[in-house]
């Protein structure tokens, strides 16, 4: 967090209170059992104003994975739609990144959550690219993990839960110790997932491939751009079960994702993919996904909420 940050209002199951008093008891349900939900969007400064990219996608997949954890949201989905716009507001940021949570509060320690009452709160933070400035442009050094996704049955992958993210951090743990940028998992099968925190792409004799939603991942809602931008280009993406090997000799991989945005991703294991640089298709893609968020134009698909 910086300093910024902490000045901003947090929004607090409907009010707006000042950062350092938005707080919870140690013995919070969530805190001892990872009760949590989360979402991750961008506010971004385009040049017809600020707009909150995917607004509603980012809303659905919250409510979809309270459904999946049977943690019913006190508010309707307009409700956190519209304070997600007021959070950017209140504070007058003109970009942001915004963290709607969801979490099972304070009332008894047992497994069972239902006792234990639905908080929400939703935070604003300043944030930058993800996985550093210069990954953007020339590309991120990776390495398979040596931990992998959760089985399917286990943590539900399609919910973007707090404990989900334990599982997240060994990856980029053990990623960062070893002077990696990041991680990829693989699934209990040996099939590639995604990072840490990203979805993840490979081009191949001009094709383009990722994961199937039933692999372990996220559902991205970047991966989802990512899909109508190529096919812009001609790109129909194929979501398929891809072999480790596959990685180290695809002509270009990338990343996406809310922080990470779309993030080459130039070697694997220290095998370098394809020329070691950003390749010309991640190019495209990136440049018409940047065009959009920058612009504020040329918006055909209705990504952009302008927040005033
Ligand atoms: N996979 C994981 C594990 C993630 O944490 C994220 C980031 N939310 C993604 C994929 C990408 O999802 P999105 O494009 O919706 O940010």
């Amino acid at each position: 967090m910086k300093p910024e940050d902490e000045k901003s209002k947090i929004w607090f199951n409907g009010k707006f209170i000042d950062w350092w008093d938005a707080k919870i008891h140690v013995m919070s349900h969530v805190v001892h059992y990872g009760s949590s939900i989360f979402e991750g969007m961008r506010c971004y400064a385009t040049r017809k104003g600020s707009a909150i990219f995917r607004l509603s996608d980012h809303i659905k997949r919250f409510y979809d994975s309270t459904k999946i954890y049977r943690m019913p949201i006190p508010f309707r989905p307009e409700e956190i739609e519209q304070a997600c716009i007021d959070i950017v507001n209140v504070n007058q940021l003109k970009s942001a990144y915004i963290r709607p949570v969801v979490f099972r509060g304070y009332n008894t320690l047992g497994v069972d959550p239902t006792a234990c009452p639905v908080e929400v709160a939703i935070a604003v933070l300043n944030w930058g690219a993800y996985l550093g400035e210069d990954a953007i442009n020339n590309g991120v050094d990776v390495r398979v993990s040596s931990w992998n996704r959760m089985h399917p049955n286990t943590h539900p992958a399609l919910a973007k839960t707090g404990a989900n993210y334990m599982n997240s951090q060994l990856i980029k743990l053990e990623a960062k110790m070893d002077n990696y940028a990041e991680g990829i998992a693989l699934s209990t099968h040996g099939f590639v997932c995604e990072g840490s925190g990203e979805n993840i792409f490979l081009v191949r004799n001009d094709q383009i491939f990722t994961p199937t939603i039933g692999s372990s991942i996220l559902p991205g809602i970047t991966r989802d751009s990512v899909f109508k931008i190529a096919r812009e280009f001609g790109y129909e993406v194929k979501e398929t079960v891809i072999p480790r090997e596959m990685l180290y000799i695809a002509d270009e991989l990338f990343f996406t994702g809310t922080a990470a945005e779309v993030s080459p991703i130039r070697s694997v294991d220290k095998i370098s993919i394809g020329s070691g640089k950003r390749g010309p298709v991640t190019e495209k893609i990136q440049r018409r996904f940047f065009d959009i968020i920058e612009t504020g134009d040329d918006d055909d698909y209705g990504w952009l909420t302008f927040v005033k």
